[in-house]
């Protein structure tokens, strides 16, 4: 069988992205995928199907809201579901054929099948056993659950159910209120269902700055969906029609129940190894069932590596590709690194919202002096116009050196807003960088440097 420098197990954003910096840097490489497409969860389930419905519903609500405000009148769109799917579809297909693409590139060898590691430098696949001086494993997650329910992917659905849901459900129970339930929620909440949410917690989006989830749950409110906060599910009966969820309130342990059509768990994800045989050859995991790693992504095994959701840190496609990236170059020889402190998060609701770095009950936590700079998307020109004046930009500086240590922004076009801080951040810039900066107007990123000014003198439109 074939000889390869590097195996990438999983061809995710983790693992299609290590694949390719290795062919670049002149490493032979080969990546097994047992899916029938490539690009992991994030391109065929995840990230990417998600943002084509979250995309076609806020057209709708657009439509529908704001269109006649601005003079265009006519009917509003009706939703043809089964064409909106198949646009998700179509989107899913450009995508991951664009990976297939970028393989024959850089002449990656795709291993259709699921891969086992029977020995440290073995890789088989089906009933081939291939050779490779180092192994990546980039196995990803899976949906999570929580006992007493049953997912069937058709009543009780993950995230993947929740995309392709045969008709749009009359009313749909979120249980958790983390990014995965908000967006998906916020999809169907626009497509006209009666969405409820279920947190566990008394806050949404847990670790979340406390300023944006206050705001943001209120705006999502606005929109309709409704929330029971503190609320611990107990089971889910789906054995009629409809679905019946049962919870307690915290606070004072009654049992309560709540129907619905469909109930999404979106409850989080756990690190997928089944199959690798990862037992067998000694691998060390943490409790939560991730592959531990060194500071370079080595396990304790010599020559495999593991990167993306199957490791600690985020479940974040961002994170994988990151790792992937620094992972291939330390195996060719070179310094990859992946600054942790500088990951931002997204949720792509409308408005969207992007945090880096600290948030403000970390800070206060340990104890940090520290400033705050922040500017309302009410005194941006642009976002009036825009009917999307909702949200604030804010920024954490250090009180005595001005360098940034957070922000976090919700508001229109967040998760792009977001960028400048991250690469502000990775110059250890201080606040007064960003503010000495010339932004153009009108654009949302003027607030980004109002709430820079609002660190020092004070911003000029508030
Ligand atoms: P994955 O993408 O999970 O890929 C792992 C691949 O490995 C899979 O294709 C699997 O089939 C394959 N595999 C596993 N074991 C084997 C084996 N033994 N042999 C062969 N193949 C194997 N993240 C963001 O950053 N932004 C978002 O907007 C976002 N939205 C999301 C929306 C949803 C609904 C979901 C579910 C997730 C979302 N995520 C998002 C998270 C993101 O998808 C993950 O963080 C990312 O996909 C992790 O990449 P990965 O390469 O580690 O693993």
């Amino acid at each position: 069988m074939a000889q390869y420098d590097v195996i990438v197990i999983g061809s995710g954003p983790g693992g299609y992205v290590a694949a390719i910096r290795c062919a670049q840097l002149g490493l032979k490489t080969a990546c097994v995928e047992g899916r029938e497409t490539l690009g992991g969860t994030c391109l065929n389930v995840g990230c990417i199907p998600s943002k084509a419905l979250l995309h076609a519903s806020h057209q709708l609500h657009e439509a529908e809201h704001n269109f006649a405000k601005m003079g265009l009148k006519g009917k509003s769109p009706s939703v043809d579901w089964k064409q909106m799917l198949a646009y998700k579809d179509d989107v899913i297909s450009q995508n991951t054929k664009g990976i297939e693409f970028l393989f024959k590139k850089n002449k990656i060898d795709w291993l259709k099948g699921w891969g086992s590691i029977p020995e440290a430098g073995k890789v088989k696949v089906g009933d081939d056993v291939h050779d490779a001086k180092n192994i990546i494993v980039a196995s990803g997650s899976e949906a999570s659950s929580l006992p007493g329910i049953e997912i069937d992917e058709k009543v009780v659905v993950t995230s993947t159910g929740a995309l392709e849901l045969p008709k749009i459900p009359k009313k749909m129970i979120v249980i958790g209120a983390g990014v995965i339930g908000l967006e998906l929620g916020s999809v169907y909440s626009r497509l006209g269902t009666e969405v409820e949410v279920i947190e566990f917690l008394d806050a949404i989006t847990p670790g979340m700055d406390g300023e944006v989830q206050k705001t943001f749950q209120k705006l999502l409110q606005k929109q309709g969906l409704k929330f029971t906060m503190g609320a611990a599910v107990q089971s889910v009966d789906a054995s009629k029609s409809k679905a019946k969820v049962t919870y307690k309130l915290r606070k004072d342990d009654s049992e309560h129940t709540m129907d619905a059509d469909v109930v999404l768990v979106s409850t989080g994800r756990r690190p997928y190894t089944d199959g690798l045989g990862l037992d067998a050859l000694g691998i060390e995991m943490s409790q939560r069932g991730q592959i531990k790693t060194d500071s370079h992504w080595q396990t304790n095994v010599k020559g495999i590596y593991a990167i993306g959701d199957c490791i600690d840190g985020p479940m974040l496609a961002h994170k994988a590709e990151d790792e992937g990236m620094a992972c291939a170059e330390v195996i060719a020889g070179k310094a990859g690194h992946v600054n942790y402190g500088v990951i931002p998060g997204v949720i792509y609701t409308h408005p969207e919202v992007a945090n880096v770095g600290q948030t403000e009950e970390q800070l206060k936590e340990a104890g940090r002096n520290y400033k705050v700079g922040k500017f309302s998307f009410m005194g941006n020109g642009r976002a009036k116009a825009n009917f999307a004046a909702d949200g604030f930009v804010k920024i954490l500086a250090d009180k005595d050196t001005d360098r940034i240590l957070g922000a976090h922004i919700i508001g229109p076009m967040a998760g792009d807003l977001i960028h400048e801080i991250c690469v502000a951040m990775e110059f250890g810039a201080s606040a007064e960088d960003l503010a000495l900066t010339c932004h153009a107007h009108p654009t949302y990123s003027e607030a980004v440097r109002e709430a820079a000014l609002a660190c020092g003198d004070g911003a000029i439109h508030m």
